[in-house]
């Protein structure tokens, strides 16, 4: 057994090992401590519903057939042709036209939730970091093209975060876009400098993007 790393040595000792490598993946989940991670184990073993077993198969069907969206990166589900295509993609009554840029999935579903956006996504997985060693080259803009030339794009939105990393994103993608004849817009401040747009409140992220300005002209 690996040792555990949220210093439960009493743990270790008092609870059946099995039980005590589950605690320890939980606890390695984002936000979860040791005692949330106690809490859920406990309350795996002890109810009877059968949520343990049930949460064990949809995290095994999660984990081998849930992956980016072949369009646009959000996440997807792959179907029977081995396509996986995301609801937002598949969904005719989106404006094709309008491409929204963002940074990670977080962010996408934060816009999602503002409910101002009316066209469809693209994840860029990373943003420009010198100092982390991520230069343009690293950045998926040969599949933003093709999103675009396959999609007839008319007017791209860059909703990277108001963070120094994400503010270089957004100037680097315009001057790139420039060279197309698209309208590149940038959205509007509202959300705090250095602020993740995950956490910003949805009439804050509505109005930025309702007030989004031109780039480049
Ligand atoms: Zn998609």
């Amino acid at each position: 057994m690996l040792p555990l790393a949220v210093g439960t040595i009493l743990v270790r000792h008092v609870l059946p090992d099995r039980l005590s490598r589950l605690l320890q993946l939980f606890a390695r989940l984002p936000g979860v401590g040791e005692k949330t991670a106690q809490r859920y184990c406990l309350y795996l073993v002890s109810e009877t519903s059968g949520v343990a077993r049930e949460l064990g198969e949809e995290l095994l069907r999660v984990a081998d057939s849930v992956g980016p969206c072949e369009r646009c990166g959000n996440l997807a589900e792959t179907d029977d042709a081995g396509h996986r295509v995301c609801p937002i993609c598949k969904d005719h009554r989106r404006d094709a036209h309008l491409l929204c840029v963002v940074h990670r999935v977080q962010d996408l579903l934060a816009i999602e939730k503002s409910g101002a956006m009316r066209g469809r996504y693209f994840v860029l997985g990373r943003l420009l970091s010198p100092l982390d060693g991520i230069g343009p080259e690293e950045l998926p803009v040969p599949a933003l093209f093709e999103r675009m030339r396959a999609e007839g794009v008319t007017e791209v939105i860059l909703a990277t975060p108001p963070s120094v990393d994400g503010e270089a994103t957004a100037l680097f993608l315009a001057r790139e876009l420039g060279r197309l004849s698209v309208r590149v817009t940038r959205i509007a401040s509202g959300v705090p400098h250095g602020g993740d747009l995950e956490f910003a409140d949805q009439i804050t992220l509505g109005r930025a993007i309702d007030g989004r300005r031109s780039m480049g002209d």
